[in-house]
C-alpha cells in the first residue's frame, strides 16, 4: 500500500514538464524573416552585377581613351597595354565593343571607327596614316 502514489508512471508524469505551446500556424509561405531574407540576397545579387557591370564599362572606357590617343587605331600590343595587360579581359572587352559597334577587327588592327581621323593611306604599306599628332611617321612600316 506505501507503494501507491509512486509508480514509476505517476513519477514521471509529475516529471513532465509541460508540453511546449505549438508553434502559430504559418499562414503565409513568405513570412516577414523569409522575406527579408529574399530582399537581402537580391540586393546582393544585383549590387554584384552592378558592381560586374561597371568593371567591364571602366576596361572599356580605357580602351576607349586609348585608341582616341592613337586615332582610332590600336594594335594588340596596345590593346593590352590599356588593360594593364589584362591578357584575359581583353578578349571579353573587344568582343563588348564590337557588339557595340565601337570596334572592329582587322587582322591584328582594332578599327575603332569614330575615333578615326580623317587619315591618307601611306604610299609605302596603303594603311591609313596619321596627318597630326605626335604620331607622324606611319605607324605601320616607319615611313617618315
Ligand atoms: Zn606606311
Amino acid at each position: 500500500m506505501l507503494q501507491r502514489g509512486f509508480s514509476p508512471e505517476a513519477i514521471h508524469r509529475a516529471l513532465k514538464p509541460q508540453p511546449p505551446a505549438p508553434p502559430p500556424p504559418k499562414s503565409r509561405w513568405i513570412t516577414w524573416e523569409t522575406g527579408v531574407e529574399i530582399l537581402k540576397f537580391g540586393t546582393q545579387v544585383g549590387w554584384a552585377c552592378y558592381k560586374r557591370r561597371q568593371y567591364w564599362v571602366e576596361l572599356e572606357q580605357r580602351v576607349l581613351a586609348s585608341a582616341k590617343d592613337h586615332d582610332g587605331i590600336l594594335t594588340h600590343a596596345q590593346l593590352l597595354a590599356a588593360l594593364q595587360f589584362k591578357t584575359r579581359e581583353a578578349e571579353t572587352v573587344t568582343l563588348r565593343l564590337c557588339k557595340q559597334g565601337a570596334c572592329r577587327v582587322e587582322g591584328n588592327l582594332y578599327i575603332f571607327e569614330r575615333l578615326l581621323v580623317a587619315a591618307p593611306i601611306c604610299a609605302y604599306c596603303d594603311q591609313p596614316r596619321p596627318v597630326s599628332g605626335r604620331h607622324l611617321s606611319c605607324r605601320h612600316c616607319g615611313a617618315p
